[in-house]
């Protein structure tokens, strides 16, 4: 995918090159892609931004999104339903009713 005439000073190559924790941005979210390809010339050192490689960082990022949320709310289904019980009874912030499922828990 890469080793083709570098378009920026076109005389170079363009060679495929592994940063790692690359920084880049997805929107307005910074993202560091642990192992990035990016293709750099050897002779002006543009950078060259390989579609697919592009694709996978994206995926990545979305994985990594992904997990993230899953962690936030993963709770067992049981303290859930509890939650929503509780929540119908009584008008107190959720934090507090977490306390309490904690305290009686333990
Ligand atoms: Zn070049």
């Amino acid at each position: 995918m890469f080793g083709y005439k570098c378009q920026e000073c076109g005389q170079g190559t363009v060679q495929p090159t592994t940063f790692r924790n690359y920084e880049t941005r997805f929107g307005k979210r910074p993202f560091v892609v642990p192992e990035a390809v990016i293709g750099v010339c050897d002779l002006c050192g543009a950078q060259h931004f390989n579609a697919r490689e592009w694709k996978r960082w994206r995926q990545l990022h979305a994985e990594q999104h992904e997990a993230r949320v899953k962690t936030t709310v993963s709770m067992p289904a049981s303290v859930h339903l509890k939650l929503q019980s509780l929540r119908k009874t009584r008008k107190c912030s959720q934090s507090a009713i977490i306390t309490e499922l904690i305290r009686n828990a333990s």
